[in-house]
Order: structure tokens, then sequence, then C-alpha cells
């Protein structure tokens, strides 16, 4: 295996590596949802954390949370191909056997306390970071409100059925609530001792983060991670 580590930077709490790393695996999740797995080369991090995944210069590399847990021998990543995006259209081309550049870990969206209730309110692959939550500390007293146009899209869904797991469709109806995170939310009395995550679409964190503090929540109980704003209308 090739194993080209250079350090690149310290923070307080993380070991910043960079490596080129093999993919072992690419799984196709849905539509436009994908897995990459990817050999873990050594990498040390907390679930939570991010990755960056390097293009062809600094201006094509971008972020991924780590979907695997701590434990766990790869790193997964979940990523949505964006057609018109730069960086994505290269990932979906990656075969068993290429290699990528990896840096990292990244990040603060670690779970600050695992003994306490958490609510996750994600958006598309913003599940991620959940993923390696239960992966990390199954016994979690997790709730998770997921946010996806259809149902292909509830991605790890056999994963998180044993939570509390409640999906919101936007494009379809069915066995699931149909509306977006926030009508799910809206008529529901939200506990205050429960730490709140938020992690997705820029537009969703800014409603739902509202609407948690209207709601009574402490600031200092909610934790956010965007990833990006919606193009499209
Ligand atoms: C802290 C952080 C963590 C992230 N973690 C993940 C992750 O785990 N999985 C992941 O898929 N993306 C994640 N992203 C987004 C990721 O970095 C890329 O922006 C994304 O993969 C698209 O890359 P691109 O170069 O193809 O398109 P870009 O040029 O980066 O983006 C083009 C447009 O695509 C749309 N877009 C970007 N990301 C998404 C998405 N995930 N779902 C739907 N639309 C999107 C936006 O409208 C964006 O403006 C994260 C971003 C940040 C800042």
């Amino acid at each position: 295996m090739t194993m080209n580590i250079t350090k690149i930077a310290n923070v307080p709490d993380l070991e910043v590596t960079r490596t080129s790393t093999r993919v072992a695996r690419h799984n196709r999740l849905s539509e436009s949802g994908y897995e990459l797995v990817l050999e873990r080369n050594g990498l040390v991090f907390d679930a939570g954390r991010l990755i960056t995944l390097h293009g062809k210069d600094v201006t094509e590399d971008r972020s991924y949370t780590i979907a695997s847990g701590e434990r766990d021998e790869h790193v997964h990543v979940l990523y949505r191909y964006v057609p018109t995006g730069v960086l994505t259209p290269q990932l979906i081309r990656l075969q068993e056997g290429d290699t990528i550049d990896l840096s990292g870990p990244y990040g603060q969206f670690v779970v600050r306390d695992t003994q306490r209730p958490l609510w996750f309110i994600a958006t598309g692959t913003g599940v991620a970071p959940c993923r390696a939550y239960i992966r990390t500390h199954p016994d979690l007293d997790l709730t998770l409100i997921h946010g996806v146009r259809k149902e292909d899209d509830l991605f790890y869904r056999s994963e998180f059925e044993r939570y509390a797991y409640h999906p919101c469709l936007t494009s379809e109806s069915g066995a699931f609530f149909h509306g977006r995170v926030t009508d799910f939310l809206a008529p529901r009395a939200l506990p205050r001792e429960a730490q709140y995550y938020l992690c997705g679409a820029y537009e969703m964190i800014y409603d739902v983060q509202a609407m948690l503090l209207d709601k009574g929540i402490d600031p200092s109980h909610i934790f956010v991670e965007g990833y990006y704003y919606r193009l499209e209308t």
C-alpha cells in the first residue's frame, strides 16, 4: 500500500496529515449519492471530524465528513454527485485501486456529551457525521430527523432504524413524514436537556436554529456544520 504521509499542520487536539490513499471500494447508494471507501493509512480521528479530498490544485479541494466510525477499518465518504461541480465529477470516476490525496482530520463537530440525548437534524449528505457517531457510540440516545427529497436518499437507513428515526421527504409521500424538517419540528415540544446537532444545507441550519431558539433551547446546546447553499430553487 502506498503510504506517503506528510505532516502539514498541528492544531491543539489534532494531528493533521496529508496522504495519498487508495480507493478500496466505491459504492453507488442512490441516483446521485455515492460512498467512497478509502484505505485509512493510519489516520486517527474522532467521530464528526472532516477530511479534505484534494483535486489538481487548491481551488479543487473540498471538505467531507468522515462517515465511518473511529474504530472502522476504512474511511467512508458519503457524497452527492453535483454534475456542475468541480470535485465530485472527478470523484465519481474513481475506481477500486485508484489513489486520491486526503488530509485531515479537521473540524469540531464532535459529540460533546455521549450521556445526554442527542437530536441530529440533517439534510441530504449532512447525515454523514451522525453515521460516524452511531458507529463509534452505538448506545447514543439519538433522535435523527433526516430531510431528503426521495426515499432513495435515506442513506444508511438500516443502521439508523434502531434509533428514534424520522425521515422527512419533500418530493414523495408514503410511509414517511411529507415535508421539510422544519415542518416536522414545528408542532413538537423539544427536550431542553438535549444537545442539537444541525448539518447540511445552510438554509435548513438557519431555519432550524431560529426555531430551536424560539422554542427555548439554550444556544450552548446547539452545534452546527454547514455544507453548502442550495443553488436550485
Ligand atoms: C465542513 C464541510 C463538510 C462537508 N462534508 C460533505 C460531505 O460529507 N458530503 C458531501 O457530499 N458534501 C460535503 N460538503 C460539501 C463538499 O465540500 C463539496 O462542496 C461538494 O461535494 C460539491 O463539490 P463540487 O466541487 O463537485 O461542487 P462545488 O463547486 O463545491 O459546489 C457546487 C454546488 O453544489 C451544491 N452542493 C454542494 N455540496 C452539496 C451536497 N452535499 N448536496 C447537495 N448539493 C450540494 C451547492 O449548491 C454548491 O454551491 C462539505 C462541505 C463543508 C464546508
